[in-house]
């Protein structure tokens, strides 16, 4: 049998820290970075005869979560003890929930890779606490242990496991992201860790109706390696199976460097948890009115957002789904549309040189360097005739390498537009001069060679010259 007759199947155990300013169980704050262990008191850093207190917030912020999700909310739940060691949980044990989770039965909606509406099931939302950090001497001197991130919130949102492709896995996760962008409970910034996927992985021969067993990559922070790492590891236990080999269920890790998957550690059970409710905790008990006012206060979600850009700014439902995908590229147009008045044109930088640059610089829409404003005015700088289009895409660049004031960039490099007339003449005459066989090739018909003198004439301005003066020179002078 070949791999094309097996059948890929995967769930998420994704984790988002979420963007209260305190901590689950303490008022330090969750900021990200700072000095090690600055961010932290005794709670947090699990000291004899501390007692926790749950944040309000985080349970507002995971029914939120739960709500934008389509879940069910628990009126009664509750937190337990998930025991285990390791050297950067003082505690010896994590606050999360087990049997009864805040938000449960949920779904969210993908395109499937054929473009068919997918519902990918949510099986619950938890809460729990993070754990601190450790920081490994590369040269062997041992390991420190940072606990600023100890009891900072998270959100676990468990799926089931109904992903069939990598591609499904990326847009699910997209999906994920870009809800919780846009209700606010996280800032989803991947190269922080705020947001991390567990990737479970298992296959089986097409048409077989039980799952195989399943391996589970931890702490996936990258669409890329989550792609790469889902086909690798499909792949290995693929070959596994036909050389007549059993997969183990195991916790792995992925490394990005060499391509592969390595094994951490024999999977865990439940039961090797030993969870059990935690005394030090009162239950979450939630009114129907507290629900309710949650979901009144649910701020417009992409799906609606799209129909009104639709609607309000003419802009076709492709180009309306890509801008809203996004919550930062989605408030990025707003803020810019809001300045400059230009919807259209906003749109198409947004999705043409914008994208392009995100594409190739390998970086999320979150990591944009420049503002609403600063699109806004390069798109002023066109519309008013300072900088041509050819200019501006340089501008957009240098907004990427180098951001500063769009106008700064424009003045430091010369690179405002040469509308002066007779500059233009100039400039007209020496490529007419420069150019005889083009010339007499327009005057016999050929339509096009004008495009080749506006371009030539771009060349000797390096761009700076004013398009729509040139050709109407150009012509002009042709006529004689
Ligand atoms: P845990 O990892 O804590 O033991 P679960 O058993 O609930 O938790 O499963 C965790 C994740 O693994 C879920 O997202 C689920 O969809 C996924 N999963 C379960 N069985 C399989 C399987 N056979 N193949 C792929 N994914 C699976
Ligand atoms: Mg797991
Ligand atoms: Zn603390």
């Amino acid at each position: 049998m070949s791999r094309q007759d097996y059948e890929i199947v995967m769930g998420l155990e994704v984790h988002a820290e979420l963007s209260t300013k305190t901590k689950i169980f303490c008022s330090c704050p969750t900021e990200f970075g700072g000095e090690p262990n600055t961010h932290c008191c005794p709670i947090c850093m699990a000291m004899p005869g501390t007692l926790p207190v749950l944040n309000e917030k985080v349970v507002e912020y995971a029914v939120k979560a739960g709500l934008a999700t389509n879940c069910e909310i628990s009126k009664n739940s509750k937190n337990d003890r998930k025991n285990y060691f390791y050297p950067d949980l003082p505690k010896a044990y994590q606050i999360s929930q087990f049997d009864k989770p805040l938000c449960e039965n949920g779904y969210v909606e993908i395109e499937d890779d054929n473009g068919e509406k997918k519902q990918i099931r949510l099986e619950r939302i938890h809460i729990e606490e993070d754990a601190g950090k450790l920081n490994h001497n590369e040269f062997g001197g041992g390991s420190l242990v940072d606990l600023n991130r100890a009891g900072v919130p998270l959100i676990e949102i468990v799926s089931k496991p109904d992903l069939r492709t990598s591609s499904e896995v990326e847009k699910y996760l997209r999906k994920i992201k870009s809800i919780l962008e846009y209700i606010e409970v996280s800032d989803c910034k991947m190269q922080e860790g705020s947001l991390r996927a567990d990737v479970n992985v298992s296959v089986r021969k097409k048409g077989e109706t039980k799952f195989g067993t399943r391996t589970e990559m931890k702490n996936m922070n990258s669409f890329r390696s989550i792609v790469r790492a889902i086909e690798y590891e499909a792949n290995r236990q693929i070959d596994l199976i036909e050389e007549g080999g059993v997969v183990e269920q195991t916790t792995l890790r992925w490394d990005d460097v060499s391509g592969r998957t390595f094994s951490m550690r024999d999977k865990e059970d439940a039961q090797d948890y030993r969870y059990f409710p935690d005394p030090d905790l009162v239950a979450i008990r939630l009114s129907d009115e507290y629900i309710e006012n949650i979901k009144n206060s649910l701020p417009e979600l992409p799906e609606s957002r799209k129909a009104r850009y639709m609607d309000k700014f003419g802009l076709s439902e492709k180009d309306s789904k890509l801008l809203t995908s996004s919550k930062y590229l989605s408030d990025l147009f707003e803020g810019a549309e809001k300045i400059c008045k230009n919807a259209k044109a906003v749109a198409n930088w947004i999705l043409s040189d914008i994208s392009k640059m995100l594409n190739e610089k390998e970086m999320e829409a979150d990591q944009i360097p420049f503002t609403a404003e600063d699109l806004a005015k390069v798109i002023e700088l066109i519309d008013k005739g300072t900088i041509s289009s050819a200019i501006a895409k340089r501008v957009v660049v240098e907004l990427f390498e180098n951001p500063r004031a769009p106008e700064v960039i424009i003045k430091e490099n010369g690179w405002i537009q040469i509308s002066d007339e007779g500059a233009i003449k100039e400039v007209v005459l020496k490529v007419l001069e420069a150019n005889p066989q083009s010339v007499a090739d327009y005057k016999g018909g050929k339509d096009k060679a004008l495009g080749f003198l506006v371009g030539q004439a771009m060349k000797e301005t390096k761009g700076k010259a004013n398009p729509g003066m040139l050709n109407k020179m150009f012509l002009e002078e042709l006529k004689k």
